[in-house]
């Protein structure tokens, strides 16, 4: 009797909860992996993304090869095939059994919860596990036993839990089967419709490589993370979001990487320890609100109210804002990085998510969309959760009337200018201060670059706009 691992978005045999379940006992093993090319489109997956999945897949197959376990990759264009696609695979395998690691999106929980069922009828057995999160969600509650919707309350009660239970032991690879059943099928190197920015220079693929990402960075710059994190000019933080993403890491990994360089203590000693150690939390915080909520994995806002914004249509707006051409260096340079490398520095994505729901007044909801069509890291739970931050309509945003203003944003984040200088070269050889408002500039001084003469929006009218329509819809300022 054999059971079938299905791999999603966990692409790793390092502490892999259902890989080390189902390799508890001498029974074979066979992975799946299920290619849902249509299903990821209408996610909007970025073609970045897909090309690191497969290539980590590639990997993924090869470790498992090692220890004796095919890895099987099959075509489940849209979830609603995954239950016939999956009870096929497990009968053609022997397999009496399929274990897998949860997803807490709507889609996917109803996908499996329908491959559950299917298993069932077929006589079959399907288990799902929690392995996503270091504390599974539903697993910190309030007193009330209510989720939480503050982040430091949150924290606080998530600390206690992770330190009641003992810390974080990661699972190691499961031992060399004695067997393989089954033969390792190819992973494809492309998946029909996806096409535009691959780039492999900048991201590996594997498990092994993220690692060496953690190793490196908890080596290093973890040290200084408290000061650097807010600086993209500085590579100060880990980069480590994708590898998290599609599962080539695990947070007990992560935190158990930074408990040790901060001799196991979670809310003090080292500075940039317990900084870093405070964003594994945040991403817990947003993966279990969407458990909790699955309101937000619909497109809807946590706070109904603001629902009846009336935010504005303005596709040219819109279309300068993605294509890095508002005439705001800071936020053109960090919409360039996004489209040129799949990636955007964390204050960066505030700053342009701020820009785009405030000054331009824009819906949050295609400003998450154009995020998740281009992000290397694309994840519902964080990106959700960092759109409705910036637009103030989400569970402990920003307060409405706190409006970044971009030109201080600018000043603060990149003093000298050296990443605006990177992505919008065009005003390279601005000095130091001119270069975050270029408009101020004569226009002698102007001549010859080629880049808009004032910024798209005039920020302190907008300014005014977002406060009185928020007022309009009965924000309060507590
Ligand atoms: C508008 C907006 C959209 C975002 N979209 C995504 C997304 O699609 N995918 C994604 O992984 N992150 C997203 N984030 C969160 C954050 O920007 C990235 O996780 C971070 O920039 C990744 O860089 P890093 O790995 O170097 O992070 P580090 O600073 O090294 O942090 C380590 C890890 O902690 C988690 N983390 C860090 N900051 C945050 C945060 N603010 N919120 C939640 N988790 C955090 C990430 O998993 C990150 O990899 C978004 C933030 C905003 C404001």
């Amino acid at each position: 009797m054999a059971t079938l691992v299905w791999f999603r978005a966990d692409l790793r045999t390092v502490d892999n909860t259902a890989l080390a379940l189902a390799c508890a006992g001498d029974e074979p093993v066979v992975g799946v992996f299920l290619i849902a090319g249509d299903q990821w489109r209408r996610h909007d997956w970025a073609t970045v993304k897909v090309d690191l999945v497969l290539r980590t897949l590639g990997e993924l197959s090869r470790r498992l090869r090692e220890l004796n376990i095919a890895l099987l990759v099959r075509r489940a264009d849209r979830f609603d095939d995954a239950p016939g696609v999956l009870v096929e695979v497990a009968r053609e395998q022997g397999c009496t059994r399929l274990f897998f690691n949860r997803e807490y999106e709507v889609n996917e929980r109803r996908r499996d919860e329908a491959v559950i069922g299917a298993f069932e009828e077929a006589g079959l057995e399907a288990l799902g596990f929690d392995d996503q999160t270091v504390m599974a969600p539903g697993s910190v509650l309030t007193k009330e036993l209510r989720p939480y919707t503050v982040f430091t309350p949150f924290k606080k009660a998530w600390i206690a839990a992770a330190r009641e239970r003992g810390g974080v032991l990661p699972k190691k690879a499961p031992a060399v089967r004695a067997r393989m059943v089954g033969a390792p099928e190819p992973v494809p190197e492309h998946v029909a419709g996806f096409t535009g920015l691959v780039r492999p220079d900048l991201w590996s693929g594997g498990e092994e490589h993220a690692r060496d990402r953690l190793k490196k960075f908890v080596r290093g710059r973890i040290a200084s993370y408290k000061q650097d994190r807010d600086t993209p000019g500085i590579n100060g933080t880990s980069v480590l979001s994708p590898y998290l993403a599609i599962g080539a890491i695990s947070p007990r990994q992560c935190l158990k990487a930074a408990l040790e360089a901060n001799e196991g203590r979670y809310d003090e000693g080292n500075a940039g320890c317990v900084q870093w150690i405070s964003e594994l939390v945040w991403r817990e915080f947003y993966k279990h609100l969407i458990a909790a909520f699955p309101r937000l994995c619909m497109g809807r806002a946590f706070k109904p109210e603001t629902e009846k914004l009336r935010w504005r249509e303005d596709d040219e707006g819109f279309a300068a804002w993605c294509e890095g051409r508002t005439g705001v260096p800071i936020v053109d340079a960090a919409m360039r990085q996004l489209v040129q490398t799949g990636w955007m520095h964390n204050r960066l994505r505030m700053i342009t998510a701020m820009y785009l729901t405030k000054d331009l007044f824009i819906d949050w909801r295609r400003g998450e969309r154009f995020f998740m069509q281009n992000l290397v890291d694309g994840d519902l739970a964080q990106n959700n959760g960092g759109w409705q931050w910036s637009a103030s309509t989400g569970t402990d945003a920003a307060p409405y009337f706190r409006i970044f203003n971009p030109v201080s944003q600018s000043r603060a984040c990149d003093p000298e200018g050296k990443f605006i200088r990177r992505f919008v070269p065009e005003l390279a050889r601005l000095d130091d201060d001119a270069i975050h408002e270029p408009w101020r500039l004569p226009p002698m001084a102007r001549r010859g670059i080629d880049y808009p003469e004032q910024p798209v929006v005039d920020h302190a009218e907008a300014r005014k706009r977002v406060l009185d329509e928020f007022k309009r819809i009965g924000g309060r300022k507590a």
